[in-house]
């Protein structure tokens, strides 16, 4: 039996009518850039999240950048993140000017431990990025306590975990900013690349909007009146002021980017938004199948704390012998995926923050030991039972 880590095929067959005919209708109204699907799925995107205001854009590492840009996060900053995590979470603090500062992870939990965040804190700390790792919520209430005592904001890296709760809140509305992918692996994916910025702050959501098109745009204009403390209102035209109709599309008030989600990908996320809390509660009984049948094996199963409930976008466990086990599943036909073999803290792109081995020692132990398993929501009894009685046979 050969079992992809995810079958993003399967996926499409379950929408495959309602996003064909979503798709076709784009393509007949030639509305390709800010279209009609962008707006209306912003507005289900941020009804659904519990904010008020949802941002579109390229990716989701755009995302973050654009974010901190929001939050005037830059140049002699410090952003307190986790090392076990992707890239783009590092990469975008980076990018802005500031200096990702990593806190070490939960072994348990792999995410950030909150108790180890308040060490960290500089004068030039500005804010803290948790990241909501495979999809289980980080522990934002004692982050947001550390956040509220040194006057920092907090930035949800919720990449992995649309529709996740914590304590019955929807990450992505418990920080200042949330920032979402929908690249096609993640648990709400398009067809190609895209992203979005949450948030209930209309200061934020007026920057980020204009950040995104070039700085351009009525826009444009309220985030430089915002920008330099002018008070002048800025009317909205006929239609919508984000639309290529815009009457300021060439003037320009700050220097920004072109990250757009494409009309045809909000059009497919569109037709998937009425299917991912039943594919997440899928990922959620898969979950607890596996953390029964596999809590005796040798493999050690995640760990999800109680006032949360994860979206698994990945279900990571554990093996001292994770090379071994990856390659004997592989002979079987599992797929597997390792996140992640190396943490940020030793990446060679961040020599240079002097970070040196056994600095994260519980991200350093997980990078060693995590694989992750087919955990998608279409997945067979079969399949599932193949999984089990594998993973426990090659684990003994
Ligand atoms: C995927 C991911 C990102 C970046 O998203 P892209 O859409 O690939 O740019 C950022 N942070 C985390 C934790 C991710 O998993």
């Amino acid at each position: 039996m050969n079992i992809p880590l995810v079958d993003l095929k399967a996926q499409y067959k379950s929408v495959e009518k309602e996003a064909n005919k979503k798709v076709k209708e784009v393509l007949s109204s030639a509305s390709y850039i800010m279209g009609k699907d962008v707006i209306e799925f912003e507005k289900e995107f941020a009804e659904y999240v519990g904010v008020k205001h949802a941002i579109s854009v390229g990716n989701g590492t755009d995302a973050l950048v654009v974010a901190l840009m929001a939050l005037g996060i830059g140049k002699g900053d410090e952003v307190i993140t986790t090392p076990f995590t992707f890239f783009a979470t590092a990469e975008s603090i980076s990018f802005v000017g500031a200096k990702p500062v990593f806190v070490d992870v939960e072994k348990d939990t792999y995410n950030i431990n909150p108790s180890k965040i308040e060490e960290k804190i500089t004068e030039k700390t500005k804010a803290i990025m948790p990241v909501h790792i495979f999809g289980q919520p980080a522990k934002m209430d004692e982050i947001k306590t550390i956040a509220r005592k040194y006057n920092l904001q907090v930035i949800e890296d919720a990449a992995q975990a649309f529709g996740a709760e914590y304590k019955g809140k929807k990450v992505g509305s418990i920080g200042d900013v949330g920032c979402f992918s929908f690249f096609p692996t993640k648990n709400l994916g398009c067809a190609g690349d895209g992203g979005m910025i949450t948030t209930s702050d209309d200061n934020i959501a007026t920057i980020a909007r204009a950040l995104r098109t070039h700085g351009s745009g009525e826009n444009g204009q309220r985030a430089y009146n915002l920008l330099n403390n002018i008070t002048e209102e800025v009317k909205t035209s006929e239609g919508h002021d984000d639309t290529v109709y815009n009457p300021l599309k060439y003037y320009n008030y700050l220097i920004g980017f072109n990250t757009r989600l494409d009309t045809i990908q909000a059009a497919i996320l569109r037709s998937k938004m009425s299917h991912i809390d039943m594919w997440n509660e899928k990922r959620r009984e898969n979950a607890k199948l596996y953390d029964e049948k596999l809590k005796d094996s040798s493999i050690t199963v995640p760990v999800t704390i109680n006032e949360g409930k994860s979206v698994y976008n990945m279900y990571v466990v554990q093996s001292e012998n994770r090379d071994e086990m990856v390659n004997k599943l592989k002979e079987k036909g599992i797929s597997t995926g390792v996140y992640y073999p190396v943490p940020m803290h030793l990446q060679k792109v961040y020599k240079d923050l002097g970070y040196k081995e056994g600095d994260m020692p519980a991200a350093e132990y997980l990078s060693h030991r995590t694989f992750a398993i087919p955990i998608f929501p279409e997945l067979t009894h079969e399949q599932k039972e193949y999984i089990i009685d594998t993973v426990k046979n090659i684990s003994k």
